[in-house]
Order: C-alpha cells, then structure tokens, then sequence
C-alpha cells in the first residue's frame, strides 16, 4: 500500500468516525447552536464567581457519551494538576478534548491528538491555554542552555519551548509574558506543523485562540 492510498484510507477511517459519533451525541444539553467560545467564557465566570454548575455529569450524560463523543472545543493546555480544562470552565463530559503535556509542549503525537478532535469528532475551536507560574517556562527560563535539567527527557521538553518563550524577564515572577508568547508559538506550531488544520482553518471549519489561565484569581483571559 504507497503511503499516499494509506492516508486516504486514514482519513476515511476518520470520516467514518466522525459520522458515527456526530449521529450519536446529539441531546437538548448539547452546546452545539451556542458559540463554543462564549460557552467557555461563561463556564469561567461560574467558575470564578462560586456559582457552577457542574453540568453534563450524571448518569443520563454518561449513558450517552457511551456511545460516542463530539465534543466542541480541543484545549491544548499544561498538564500542571490547577489547570484541569472541565473543572475551570465548568464543563462536562465530552465537552472537551484535552491535549495536555508540560508547558503544552507539542510533538507529532499531540498534534495528531488535535488532528484527531477536529477531522474525527468534527471540533470547531481550537484553545491553547497556557497559566501564570508554569513550572515547565521556569525551568526552560531557568536552565542555561546546554545544562542538563537532570533528564533527557525534560531536556528535550525545555529545548522544545525554550525558543517560544522569548524572554527571561527577571522582574516577572509568574512568567506571565513567557507563557503568553508561549501559547503564541503552540498556535504557530500547529499552523505550521499540520497541513490538516491549516485547511481546517482556510476552510473555517475550526478556529484557533490562544488564553491564560491566572492561578491566584481562576479567571481565564482569551485572546
Ligand atoms: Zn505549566
């Protein structure tokens, strides 16, 4: 089989998934007339305000999901344990396709993750979420270049976002300006690395924003 006929047969696959869990999911709780993006915005303020909601998380929506998924937002987030996605924004299950790795580093595994969410389960936004006092900037920050963190493996993760960052501002202790140009160049690594998700974007099936999670307030500003 030439690569060419076995991505084809990859995308089918995908399609075929995608019919199936969209014929599967539809409910009155759906978010799927509302803007995903306002969906959010409104889950962090219940959030933030002590009024949530918790929704879509009973039996009824667990014997749903059995059946399928298609969920309208991928977060592309840190997997840092005060940044989980459906607890800050008052989120359900299956509303949220969670791509997370340290300082949401991004790697041809992750990008397939977001690939999948999109093409597969028919996704239409794209969040890269980064937060203040992110301890993957500190140490990419922190660690001359060419020291090792003590792990090739974190030393690859740092030498992945280190460029990104674009700063080693003293005066800034969260590394709120590093986290932002951080999520900047996950949204740019995205468009450059998937040649599905820029058609995606040139089609405007899915859009890609960038936010900043604020540990000591929990609000979530999206840009
Ligand atoms: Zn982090």
């Amino acid at each position: 089989m030439s690569f060419t006929h076995a991505f084809a047969s990859l995308i089918l696959v995908l399609q075929l998934t995608a019919a199936c869990t969209h014929t599967a999911t539809q409910s009155p709780a759906s978010i799927t007339d509302h803007d995903a993006i306002t969906t959010l915005r409104d889950g962090n303020h219940r959030f933030t305000s002590k009024q949530t909601l918790h929704p879509r998380q009973d039996q009824a929506r667990l014997a749903e999901m059995s059946k399928g998924q298609a969920p309208e937002v991928v977060v592309v987030s840190c997997s840092d344990s005060r940044v989980p996605p459906e607890i800050v924004f008052d989120q359900g299950l299956g509303d949220i396709f969670s791509v997370r790795t340290a300082g949401h580093a991004l790697d041809a595994y992750a990008v397939g993750s977001v690939e999948y969410a999109v093409e597969a389960l028919g996704a239409k936004v794209i969040l890269v979420l980064g937060h203040t006092s992110c301890g993957a900037i500190k140490a990419a920050l922190t660690t001359p270049v060419g020291v090792s963190t003590g792990s090739p493996n974190i030393d690859q993760l740092v030498k992945s976002i280190r460029p990104g960052l674009k700063t080693a501002d003293a005066a800034d202790k969260e590394f709120i300006q590093a986290a932002k140009n951080n999520v900047d160049a996950a949204i740019a690594y995205l468009k450059q690395h998937s040649a599905l998700i820029s058609r995606a974007l040139e089609q405007k099936k899915v859009k890609i924003v960038g936010g900043l999670y604020y540990l000591n307030t929990g609000e979530v500003a999206i840009w």
